[in-house]
């Protein structure tokens, strides 16, 4: 199918997985890039600090603001948004180089992102991670404790929000364990919407 950001290259191999913060997406991509080097994952980029161990070209390509401003003006982000007061934004040109040779895209990004795929890519399969329960949910971002009741307040409040997106989504996976999801992705990947 033709879309204003693929051209006539089709999205039907792009696959997003996305869901509430706080729900694992980064655990199960890890175990992707870990267990099954073969799946091309997009490469990010943001403009928040790396975190001990990641590799810039690696998790993310980290980017200041001037450049991320760069990249925004000259259309090179297939979807961005401002998660946590950092940007995050899709090179768009890897993901089309990638689908016009074939080779199926994974994506791991927020809410946000995914609802700009789903504009720009329709055929694209957008995955919802969803947590086993709410009470995980709650537990996974209360964590420490060592936040102030309103930040866990509004906190949860965004992960009401979050749950709800659940309907806009093709499909669910529960995250009852990383490697059970991490089959079922890999299964996804190797079939395609429209495949016979
Ligand atoms: P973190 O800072 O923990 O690595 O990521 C924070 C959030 O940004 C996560 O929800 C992650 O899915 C999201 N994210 C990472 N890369 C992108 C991206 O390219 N676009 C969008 N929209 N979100 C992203």
């Amino acid at each position: 199918a033709a879309s204003a950001a693929g051209g006539s290259i089709s999205s039907r191999r792009l696959t997003v997985l996305s869901g509430p913060s706080g729900v694992g997406k980064s655990t199960v991509v890890a175990e992707i890039r870990r267990a099954h080097p073969e799946v091309w994952l997009s490469v990010s980029v943001t403009t928040r600090a790396p975190r001990p161990g990641e590799i810039h070209g690696v998790h993310y390509f980290f980017a200041d603001d001037v450049e991320f401003d760069r990249l925004v003006d000259e259309g090179e982000l297939l979807e961005w948004a401002e998660f946590a007061g950092n940007r995050y934004g899709t090179p768009r040109r890897a993901v089309l180089e990638h689908l016009a040779a074939g080779v199926p895209a994974l994506l791991e990004i927020d809410l946000q992102g995914a609802r700009q795929v789903r504009a720009s890519m329709p055929d694209a399969r957008l995955v919802f991670l969803a947590p086993p329960s709410w009470e995980e949910l709650v537990r996974r971002l209360v964590g420490r404790g060592t936040e102030a009741p309103e930040v866990i307040e509004r906190r949860l409040a965004a992960a009401r929000e979050e749950l709800a997106a659940e309907k806009e989504f093709d499909l669910t996976l529960v995250n009852t364990s990383v490697k059970g999801v991490c089959a079922e992705l890999i299964s996804l990947l190797a079939v395609h919407p429209s495949d016979d």
